[in-house]
């Protein structure tokens, strides 16, 4: 990841539209558990247990998900007493969003609106933000991380999760997930895209945010279980503070 890209606060050249597509072909399914999304499905109870134990208890912290897709953690983030935006750029995913917030009755704001387009509306807005397995996806990640930062408040929270970029995770993500197991349709990943810790921690750093901890995420086919771990090899999560 190019960490010292200094692309405008314009979002306008942020977006890699065959990604979006993708999300798009697909946005039917988000709630199907046993759809493509069953991974983003089975981390969600973790990913969630984990922003708390870092964060603390959500209840009445206003929370910003960039790239929410279908909803699948706003909507967790909302229940457990958030008040959440969530924002995408695939309209049909956010439309999928919204009626699934209507059937649940989960109140969360969708809009479509890029991350760097709100941080010019809504600087410091955000007890916490959150941006998970999305940065693999847009052309300059680091432009996200700064949006993230700009749009929580000084002291307040940013979760990114993303795929590390190694000979293992090539294997685990790519070859294992889309053309082994077929968890993932082929080519939803590329590894180019795929950024290390070191990496994302730097970009964090430049935009103002303070690391606190990494975890790893691994899946064990076997028992076709996840779990959190020390080990940040393929699938990992970060949580960072906002320093001013
Ligand atoms: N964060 C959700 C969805 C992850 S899938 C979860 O973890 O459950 C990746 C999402 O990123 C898709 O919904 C896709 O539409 C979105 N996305 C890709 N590029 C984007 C961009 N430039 N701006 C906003 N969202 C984007």
């Amino acid at each position: 990841m190019n960490t010292t890209a200094t692309s405008s606060s314009s979002s306008k050249h942020n977006v890699d539209q065959a990604e979006l597509d993708k999300f798009s072909a697909l946005a039917s399914r988000w709630w199907d558990p046993e759809s493509e999304f069953k991974p983003l499905h089975a981390i969600n109870p973790l990913r969630l247990g984990w922003i708390q134990d870092q964060a603390g208890p959500l209840s009445g912290k206003t929370v910003l998900d960039v790239g929410c897709g279908g909803g699948i953690l706003a909507e967790s983030m909302a229940q457990a007493g958030a008040q959440v935006t969530g924002i995408d750029l695939a309209e049909k995913s956010l439309k999928v969003a919204k009626l699934h917030g209507l059937e649940s009755g989960v109140p969360v704001d969708y809009q479509a609106i890029s991350a760097e387009d709100l941080a010019s509306r809504q600087p410091a807005r955000y007890d916490v933000v959150t941006c998970m397995e999305m940065l693999e996806h847009v052309p300059d990640p680091a432009s996200i991380v700064r949006a993230c930062a700009t749009l929580v408040k000084p002291g307040g929270w940013v979760f990114f999760s993303t795929l590390n970029r190694n000979p293992k995770s090539f294997l685990f993500a790519i070859v294992g997930a889309e053309y082994v197991l077929r968890m993932l349709p082929k080519g939803t990943h590329s590894y180019e895209n795929f950024i290390k810790p070191s990496e994302l921690a730097a970009a964090a750093r430049q935009a103002g945010l303070a690391l606190v901890q990494m975890a790893g995420m691994e899946y064990n086919p076997i028992i076709d279980l996840y779990k959190l771990s020390g080990d940040t090899s393929v699938n990992y999560l970060m949580a960072s503070r906002r320093e001013n």
